[in-house]
């Protein structure tokens, strides 16, 4: 089976600021990473979308201690953002202090502002593109 939409291809876009997704051509739903089937109706006929990279934070953690390999980017906080467009995508937020964050945010309007290009940790093969998000005013 093919992917529709390869990782290399969905981490190329990102690193333009583009956030690819699929959306499924049977029932509609849309997923925010590539994946071979749909995971709702199983179909594993897809359109690329592009998304708007706009939503509301779900949950988030302060990281302190980082992978090996990736020690230069600590701290820094991770969200769980759920898209205008339904599916939920993790990426880090900046512009937030990861020792003074609080609970406050959850549910606050973000915008993917552009992508961070980090190196991967010692256990993965390369450069991985992640979404930047910031707070919404
Ligand atoms: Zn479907």
């Amino acid at each position: 089976m093919e992917h529709k939409l390869r990782f290399k291809d969905y981490n190329e876009a990102l690193k333009q600021n583009k956030l690819l997704g699929l959306k499924c051509k049977q029932c509609g739903q849309i997923s925010a990473s590539p994946r071979i089937a749909c995971a709702k109706c199983g179909s594993t006929d897809f359109d690329i979308i592009e998304l708007r990279g706009k939503g509301k934070v779900q949950t988030f953690t302060s990281i302190f201690v980082a992978p090996e390999g990736r020690e230069s980017e600590c701290p820094y906080v991770v969200a769980l953002v759920e898209l205008e467009e339904g599916p939920w995508i993790m990426g880090n937020l900046v512009g937030v202090e990861p020792d003074k964050v609080t609970g406050d945010i959850i549910g606050k309007k973000v915008k993917m502002s552009s992508a961070g290009v980090f190196s991967g940790d010692k256990y993965s093969a390369g450069d991985i593109a992640r979404p930047l998000f910031s707070l919404e005013n």
